[in-house]
């Protein structure tokens, strides 16, 4: 099978020929129709994730199920499916309450094992990790929510709690960032974003924020909100973003910490003396497990929500290779996802970057015939 790979850290991925991926007993093979590059990608190709060599990217897809291995029960070739970035055992106490995005032996496609860069990937324990796609979920959209937006989700509902009305702060508009101010409208609440750059903040108003801020000054959000946000979710994980979070709360506020705290930032401090005597709840997101796909797809089929707002353009999956190594350089979040096509899908016009996608017709409409057909296509996600 076609599939891109890259042979060391910093090496050209390029398109090369795979053996066919064995099915284990308890997994599925997937007939990849969509899948999302983001900068956990780069990451791995650059060498600061370390994963086996060589590797083929691709963690956020869906697709077609081409091949279930003898002990599955629950999903049957040609069923249309996608899996969270994180695929549980299955069997563990934390995957068995449904908590699989912490499950600690995990597998993820992409950097444990080959990717969704490729006409076909494995997921393993395939009936607790297969999600089943609603058929009014295409498999752009399906791509595109499978993991920043997933994580947005995740981070707002099961760990914060948020509620109509309350007032949300979101500090940093990147892919997560975004994807939380659409949520977080969607569900009703009051979105407060900031971001120092003017076109994410232009973007996330676009969205649903209410209000937009270059900077998370604790007295202008007191002052908007009359006390302080119920919830607040840095996206951008560093230590004055997650006190600015903290700070920003009212008294039994809610701050998620779903921006990675890496290198220098994983031991920061954070204001105690106010998650003391607030009563202020801290907790950490990451990712989302299958259990928790049936009411996000749910949400998408009745319209309430649509990922596909966040989709930016299309491109086909032999340029996945140029978008992964493009992220070398900093990407606007408000350029929104790139998607990737092959074959007569080649030929469709070109999206204009930070293009909206309009909630009926959209242009992955005019693709399903070319994907139902057995083309693969490669959903891009700029940061
Ligand atoms: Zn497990
Ligand atoms: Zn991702």
């Amino acid at each position: 099978m076609h599939a891109i790979s890259y042979p060391d850290y910093g090496a050209t991925p390029t398109m090369v020929d795979l053996p066919e991926p064995v099915c284990p007993p308890d997994g599925a093979v997937v007939a990849v129709r969509a899948t999302g590059v983001c900068r956990s990608d780069w990451h791995a190709w650059r060498g600061h994730d370390p994963v086996p060599l060589p590797m083929v990217p691709g963690h956020e897809f869906a697709g077609v199920v081409s091949e279930v291995g003898r002990l599955v029960k629950g999903f049957a070739v040609g069923d249309r499916v996608t899996a969270p970035f994180v695929n549980g055992c299955g069997r563990c106490t934390w995957c068995r309450d449904g908590h699989a995005q912490v499950c600690p032996d995990q597998e993820q496609p992409g950097f444990t094992r080959l990717g969704s860069f490729a006409e076909r990937v494995v997921v393993t324990a395939a009936d607790f990790n297969l999600v089943r796609l609603p058929q009014a979920v295409d498999f752009v959209t399906a791509a595109a929510l499978g993991c920043r937006f997933a994580t947005a989700y995740h981070a707002l509902t099961t760990q914060a709690q948020l509620a109509r009305d309350d007032w949300l702060l979101v500090i940093g508009c990147g892919g997560v960032g975004l994807s939380a101010v659409l949520i977080g409208h969607a569900l009703g609440a009051r979105v407060i974003a900031v971001d120092p750059s003017a076109s994410a903040r232009d973007r996330a108003a676009e969205l649903g924020a209410s209000r937009v801020l270059a900077e998370a000054d604790p007295e202008v959000i007191r002052d908007i909100t009359q006390g302080g946000a119920q919830v607040s979710i840095d996206a951008v994980g560093s230590a004055a973003t997650a006190s600015a979070g903290v700070l920003g709360l009212s008294r039994r506020g809610r701050h998620v910490q779903a921006g990675l705290m890496l290198g220098a930032n994983a031991n920061a401090p954070l204001p105690w003396d106010r998650v003391i005597a607030h009563e202020l709840t801290v907790v950490g997101s990451h990712g989302m497990a299958a259990a928790e796909y049936p009411q996000l797809l749910a949400l998408i089929e009745t319209g309430a929500l649509d990922p596909g707002q966040l989709v930016g353009r299309v491109v086909d999956l032999t340029q996945a290779s140029e978008e992964l190594m493009a992220l070398d350089r900093p990407v606007s979040a408000a350029a929104g996802i790139v998607v990737a096509t092959v074959g007569r899908e080649a030929t469709a016009p070109p999206t204009p970057a930070g293009h909206k996608v309009p909630r009926d017709g959209r242009e992955d409409a005019n693709l399903r015939p070319a994907a139902e057909a057995g083309m693969t296509r490669c959903v891009i996600v700029n940061e």
